[in-house]
């Protein structure tokens, strides 16, 4: 069936950062697809609070897509099932990403964790873009009154910021902050925009372990809006992007994080 509100496919949907994604979306009265890799039951109340949050009388369609993102060959089954169930894409919001299994110093880290965290948080979203990009190039003229198509990549401050213990991780989003800059390049003349959302230290089950450290780093001064970010602080800019508010950025880079890109004496 096809939906009937705009369509956003946001990987890794099931909990944290896309879970607040899907839901500021769904308030917004979006249609989501939600991918996720292996964590059924996250993904379904995902679902549900999506179907909460639509507003009252949208015809709104939550539907989810189980694929790894990590492995191209995925992407065309995944992109298949999107456009068979729900007929269109209008935004693609690449949040997927892992960290280190182990935190390991450079002098120490594996190739193991390198390729795993390459595969996941920059060969995926690269190739996912580029499957959804030749859609839209080969479909736009059909689709006349629809919203401008977008794209939205999730990085982190670790863009720009060593951790030493996290080489891998840092590379991979640093990598995935020049995707955004080569498909804004690439896509800006077919009317398509792309940008960057760069959350700062925000509270997930991948922050879980670090919890501690960045309680105290964050007391201490870390940022200068001197609390923990949420998933629904990330909301928020997606849906500020998607409902247009940037019509002539491309290729932006939006911080999320507190103030902590600011440099301070
Ligand atoms: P999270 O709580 O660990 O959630 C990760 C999500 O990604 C889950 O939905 C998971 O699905 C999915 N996922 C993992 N590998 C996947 C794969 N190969 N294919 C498809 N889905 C996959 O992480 P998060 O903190 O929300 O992070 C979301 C994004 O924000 C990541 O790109 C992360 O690097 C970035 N980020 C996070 C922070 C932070 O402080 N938390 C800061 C800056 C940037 P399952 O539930 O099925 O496992």
């Amino acid at each position: 069936m096809a939906a009937s509100s705009p369509l956003a496919l946001v990987t890794g949907a099931s909990r944290g950062i896309g879970r607040g994604i899907s839901v500021a979306l769904a308030g917004a009265g979006f249609s989501a697809a939600i991918n996720y890799v292996s964590k059924h039951k996250a993904a379904e109340e995902c679902r549900k609070l999506c179907q909460q949050a639509s507003p009252a009388g949208s015809h709104a369609s939550f539907e989810l897509f189980p694929a790894d993102i990590s492995e191209a060959h995925d992407h065309e089954k995944l992109l298949n099932a999107v456009w068979e169930r729900c007929g269109w894409i209008d935004l693609l919001v690449n949040n997927a990403g892992v960290a280190p299994v182990e935190r390991r110093d450079l002098l120490e880290a594996t190739e193991e964790s390198f390729d795993r965290l390459i595969r996941t948080n920059l060969r995926g979203p690269y190739f996912l873009t580029q499957a959804v990009a030749n859609r839209w190039l080969a479909g736009l003229a059909q689709q006349g009154s629809r919203m401008r198509p977008k794209i939205i990549n999730i990085s982190s401050i670790s863009a720009y910021a060593p951790s030493t213990n996290r080489g891998d991780y840092c590379i991979s989003k640093a990598g995935l902050s020049m995707v955004t800059q080569l498909f804004a390049s690439r896509l800006a003349a077919e009317g398509i925009g792309v940008y960057e959302i760069r959350p700062g230290v925000t509270a997930t089950d991948m922050t879980g372990p670090v919890k501690e450290k960045y309680d105290h780093m964050i007391a201490e001064g870390l940022t200068p809006i001197a609390r923990w970010g949420t998933p629904e602080d990330v909301g928020r800019a997606v849906v500020a992007i998607a409902q247009d508010a940037f019509p002539f950025s491309t290729g932006e880079v939006f911080n999320v994080d507190g103030g902590f890109h600011i440099r301070r004496l």
